[in-house]
């Protein structure tokens, strides 16, 4: 239904966090799959990065305002509304991460990410993400972690755990290299 960083599935829609090249296997100038939802400075890369790209397929998202997405859900046929927001990844220049709700759960896709204790762009994130889930809690943690250090994980892990008390047993924390498809 959704992929993110992840090009090769027929999804209905797709994410990109940022366009580091081991996020981007499988994007080309050719692309004809379906928009891609991504921040706005990530749109004005596009044509340096894939001269040709169609840009028409480019969805600009900005951090911190939640939006709803209507899709096919791939279990029941019906019309399923998937919410969708990003915040600030503090990675490079408008990497996001991506925080879903819908028929799944609630799900935070990070990328790659750097939130240091001492970072303010990690503490307004924070902020950002304590807002969003409110009383709710994350059900799938997903971590790209390419280049995420030990340190940013753990850091993570334990703001999640002090706030949300997130990591139930029954909580899928998914460590892996490349893209997410739900
Ligand atoms: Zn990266």
């Amino acid at each position: 239904m959704i992929s993110v960083d992840q090009w090769s599935s027929g999804s209905q829609i797709y994410f990109l966090t940022h366009l580091h090249a081991n996020h981007t296997v499988g994007l080309s100038p050719r692309w004809n799959k379906g928009p891609i939802y991504c921040s706005r400075i990530t749109t004005r890369l596009f044509h340096p990065k894939f001269p040709g790209f169609d840009l028409s397929l480019l969805r600009v998202i900005e951090i911190g305002r939640w939006y709803s997405l209507l899709l096919v859900s791939p279990s029941t046929g019906m019309e399923t509304k998937v919410q969708v927001m990003a915040i600030d990844a503090n990675h490079c220049p408008g990497a996001f991460m991506y925080l879903f709700r819908g028929e799944f759960g609630i799900m935070l896709y990070t990328g790659d990410f750097r939130w240091e204790v001492s970072s303010e762009i990690a503490q307004m994130g924070k902020t950002m993400l304590l807002n969003a889930l409110k009383n709710d809690k994350i059900d799938t943690l997903s971590f790209s972690g390419s280049r995420c250090s030990t340190g940013d994980v753990l850091f993570l892990l334990n703001f999640l755990i002090h706030n949300f008390t997130v990591l139930e047993s029954s909580m899928p924390v998914i460590f892996k290299v490349g893209g997410l498809e739900v």
